[in-house]
């Protein structure tokens, strides 16, 4: 694909990087040439962090609810711009333009909820003595830096943009380099809304240059970072520094656990969608299948033909680049020399018509241990690892002895061990009896590797301000 170059978006219109400097990136469906873009420097996130600075007073005192109603109405804005924002979102990812289209719906969701909250982060009036009036405020941070990562592109910009600006922030953001389309054409569309200038600005560029200069820059009071442990742990060393407050989405290697008493083929269905969705790029695929032992087999014969089903293009879209393609053959390797049994899968899609693009065959393996290699790291692939147990208990230690910690399932028929299992889960969301629900009211967010801090549902309003209390003195005649 070629055309002009894609332009930051910066104090409510589109330039061009202060070097100049462009960069084509790769379409994943056919390894050929993908969209080009303006590669920005700290030259482009200072001149986009000080509109937002200039910006943050007037939108934080525009009253409630008039930034209300601009937020209700971006978010008809997305829905009514779906089909384009979608086609765009496959174009860059590859994904299939129904996924596109339900991510790019949740994108609008979080507008239109957030909209509806403006007035939430409020504070109290709390009754200490007679003489002093004290009252509590939620105040923005100010400007707010959003990094996000290229598996959900639109959908995770709008997840952290839309309650930080409902707070009271201004935003800076910065998409993955390599599908940052959807999240400047949100900020455009934001504009023609009513979003007054500088309020939401986009700076394109790769991570190391534009993100690191938007943790580091001193005008940034809070980063909302998607991603990688390796980069959230740069990001917290330069935060910590800087005293700066951050919210870390991670990554995971979450558990589904299927008890011998659950209906075993919905079991198998959900499994499926939880690892290859996506194909397997999302932070909370379950991609540990924790089967119990008198029911492994039917389990994983039933996974195994729902995994037959999909088709890698049609149901299964590419990897995003070729390094992750390599990513997986990697884990492939790894997986036989750990002693792994493929039951499906296990080597590149060779359907000729996807040739050249980033294509996996979505892979089961048994034979696993939860030390294994493949049992451990994130794949970020649609790779899916069955491990079998025994006992309740034997189950709840298989699923926390990782160093992740985002997302869980529980499939049983005993709702009493539903809830003992998913309360006793080191997670920050659980399943019972279906997989993933993705809602905006939902609280999401990860213990110990997966990060911390929380997106989503009114939780994520209070990591986007903090409290002021502030008291008088009342004189009494
Ligand atoms: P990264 O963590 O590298 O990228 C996420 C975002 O951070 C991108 O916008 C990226 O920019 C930016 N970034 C990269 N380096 C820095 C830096 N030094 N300072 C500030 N920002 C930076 O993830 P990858 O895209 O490389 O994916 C690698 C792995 O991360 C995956 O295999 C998966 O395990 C995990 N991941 C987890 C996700 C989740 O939702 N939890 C989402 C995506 C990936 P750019 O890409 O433009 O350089």
């Amino acid at each position: 694909m070629t055309s002009e170059p894609l332009l930051h978006w910066i104090d409510g219109e589109s330039v061009a990087s202060v070097a100049g400097t462009t960069r084509t990136g790769t379409d994943p469906s056919t390894g050929g040439p993908g969209t080009q873009l303006s590669l920005g420097t700290a030259a482009d996130v200072d001149r986009a962090v000080r509109a937002a600075h200039r910006a943050r007073t007037s939108w934080r005192h525009l009253g409630s609810l008039e930034r209300g109603r601009i937020l209700a109405a971006i978010g008809r804005r997305l829905l009514a711009e779906l089909d384009v924002l979608a086609a765009m979102e496959t174009a860059d990812t590859g994904k299939p333009l129904a996924l596109s289209a339900a991510e790019i719906r949740g994108a609008a969701e979080y507008f239109e909820f957030y909209a509806a909250l403006v007035n939430l982060p409020a504070g109290q009036v709390l009754d200490i003595q007679p003489n002093l009036h004290v009252y509590t405020l939620r105040e923005p941070f100010g400007v707010v830096g959003v990094i996000t990562p290229w598996n959900l592109p639109l959908n995770q910009a709008a997840r952290a943009c839309a309650p930080a600006l409902a707070a009271g922030n201004t935003v800076v953001a910065k998409p993955a380099e390599a599908t940052s389309r959807t999240t400047v054409e949100l900020a455009r569309m934001a504009a023609e809304e009513g979003l007054p200038p500088g309020v939401l600005n986009v700076v394109l560029g790769l991570g190391p240059d534009v993100g690191t200069a938007i943790v580091a820059h001193p005008l940034v009071r809070k980063v909302a970072f998607t991603g990688s442990v390796r980069v959230g742990q740069e990001i917290g060393r330069i935060a910590a520094d800087r005293i700066l407050p951050l919210t870390l989405e991670l990554g995971g290697k979450s558990a589904n656990i299927v008890f011998a008493d659950a209906d075993l083929d919905f079991a198998a269905t959900e499994a499926v969608r939880a690892y290859a969705t996506n194909a397997g790029q999302v932070c909370s695929s379950g991609t540990r299948l924790l089967v119990q032992r008198p029911v492994q087999d039917r389990c994983v014969d039933a996974v195994v033909t729902a995994t037959r089903r999909l088709r890698p293009g049609r149901d299964v879209g590419p990897l995003i680049t070729h390094d992750q393609w390599e990513t997986v053959q990697q884990y492939f390797k790894i997986a036989a020399e750990e002693g792994a049994r493929a039951e499906i899968g296990g080597a590149t899609a060779l359907d000729p018509a996807l040739t050249g693009g980033f294509y996996v065959e979505p892979t089961v393996y048994t034979g696993v241990t939860n030390d294994m290699r493949i049992a451990r790291e994130e794949i970020f692939g649609p790779v899916l690892v069955v491990i079998p147990f025994d006992t309740e208990q034997e189950a709840v230690e298989l699923a926390n002895d990782s160093d992740y910690g985002l997302v869980g399932g529980v499939f049983t028929a005993d709702m009493s061990r539903a809830i003992r299992v998913a309360e006793a889960l080191e997670a920050g969301q659980v399943y019972i009896n279906s997989w993933s629900t993705q809602s905006v009211q939902m609280p999401f967010g990860g213990h110990k590797h997966s990060g911390y801090g929380r997106e989503k549902g009114i939780e994520a309003l209070n990591h986007y301000s903090h409290v002021k209390s502030i008291s008088m003195r009342i004189t009494r005649r």
